[in-house]
């Protein structure tokens, strides 16, 4: 039995941080103490510093195996370890896990190639894969994916059907949510117009679209009693939308992503295809609405939204946006932004960062309480940040593969020192130190 201690620890408890040592054995949490326990294999003094759970990203994708150019399991979770991520949920791109085949083998790439523990969104759903969702949800994957716009387009029908089954499963419909004729009425004025530039692509979808989205899920989620998740979040009026279909008893949860909470459309002038995504970037208004709905509770989550391309799948979009493609390397800086931008500008507490980073993901997609709190009996899966820790973010530092961030030169206080899953050290001072071997797949509890 393998044990050690986290001495001089502050943790949260009811708001308030609490100094506490940590006694780890056999990978997970055996107690909360003030006592030292003199008898443990190892020591690690947390001088004061803050020890949070290790964060829980919802939806990142680590493209194996197919554009492992960009990020596979290896190179992504080890980004995540060091951006004190313990725990991801991979979401699919363009190879579909709509099969129990195809998850199976998804679990055992991540068994083999990650360093962290994960879990797997199945997607994308339509009519034809649809009879699959039980063998699936099965398998432990009870959160599907779907779109209400291209590519993966979904019509109102099939999101219904695609409600009641997994309704029926105990799952969730996680919904890539934007309105396909809002896009689609764009999209011809914008060709008409012969436009290219960067700011055309976030004309393509702007916040109506959103809005239309999520209203028409709402509603859909309300006469059938499904439990949906709104990927990405980018508008205030969804989030408003949102607010009040919660109050009305909606079983509907979100996500917003780092980027959404950081830059706004205007930042496309000097960063261009860089900063492309889908949904685009709206503006300041709805920055703050964004960040108000994490405090409030209406945003439940934060996920990276993680999904890097390479300078030369970017570059093209200086002259031709639609060429450019659309997505950021996110999972690293996740959590040094949001203890900068959100705790150190007094946007969020710590206790909001927790709820929204560790305890609400772990929860929302069945990890919880294994996942995504400090707390007796959990796994000791935890990250040792310093609040004034100051560093000037630079790629070529990142462990993230494309070598590009959004947030380059931005100087951000508050930085993940220590990483650790199941009481191994995955991460330590800039030090990777964990190793594809023993990362475990974790069923969905919902
Ligand atoms: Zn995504």
């Amino acid at each position: 039995m393998s044990s050690l201690q986290i001495s001089n620890a502050r943790i949260l408890r009811q708001g308030k941080l609490i100094g506490t040592n940590i006694l780890v054995a056999d990978g997970r949490i055996r107690s909360l103490t003030r006592h030292d326990d003199l008898n443990v294999d190892r020591t690690i003094d947390a001088k004061g510093r803050i020890v949070l759970p290790g964060l829980v990203d919802g939806h990142a994708h680590l493209y194996d195996p197919e554009f492992t150019y960009r990020e596979d399991f290896t190179s992504g979770t080890i980004a995540a370890a060091a951006g004190g991520v313990t725990t991801v949920v991979e979401m699919i791109l363009t190879t579909p896990v709509d099969s129990p085949d195809r998850v199976q083998e998804k679990i055992e790439e991540g068994r083999r190639s990650s360093i962290i523990d994960f879990s797997l969104h199945a997607g994308m759903m339509n009519t034809g894969n649809l009879p699959n969702i039980p063998a699936i949800a099965k398998l432990g994957v009870r959160s599907f994916k779907t779109f209400t716009c291209k590519p993966y387009y979904a019509d109102d029908h099939t999101l219904k059907s695609l409600m009641r089954e997994t309704s029926m499963n105990r799952s969730i419909l996680d919904v890539h949510a934007e309105d396909e004729d809002v896009a689609n009425e764009n999209l011809k004025k914008l060709q008409a117009e012969g436009r290219k530039d960067p700011l055309a692509h976030s004309e393509w979808k702007p916040n109506l679209a959103e809005e239309r989205a999520v209203k028409k899920l709402i509603q859909m989620a309300q006469g059938i009693g499904a439990r949906v998740h709104i990927s990405h979040l980018s508008t205030r009026e969804a989030v408003a939308a949102i607010r009040k279909a919660k109050r009305g008893g909606v079983k509907i949860t979100c996500e917003t992503c780092p980027h959404y909470l950081t830059f706004t459309r205007k930042d496309m002038k000097k960063q261009g295809p860089y900063l492309k995504m889908n949904p685009s970037l709206k503006g300041p208004r709805d920055v703050d609405a964004l960040w108000r709905g994490l405090r409030t509770g209406t945003v439940d989550i934060v996920t990276s939204e993680h999904a890097p391309g390479t300078r030369d799948e970017k570059e093209p979009g200086w002259t031709d946006i639609w060429k450019a493609w659309g997505g950021v390397p996110a999972i690293e800086t996740m959590l040094p932004v949001l203890l900068s931008e959100g705790v150190n500008k007094n946007r969020l507490t710590l206790a909001t960062l927790e709820r929204a980073c560790c305890e609400n993901p772990a929860k929302i997609f069945g990890f919880y309480p294994r996942k995504g709190v400090l707390q007796e009996g959990a796994d000791a899966d935890l990250v040792i940040v310093d609040l004034k820790m100051k560093r000037k973010v630079k790629a070529a530092k990142l462990h993230q593969k494309v070598g590009w961030t959004p947030y380059e030169g931005w100087t951000l206080k508050g930085w993940p020192i220590l990483t650790m899953r199941r009481g191994q050290i995955l991460y330590k001072e800039n030090e990777i130190l964990g190793k594809p071997d023993g990362a475990e797949f974790l069923p969905m509890n919902i």
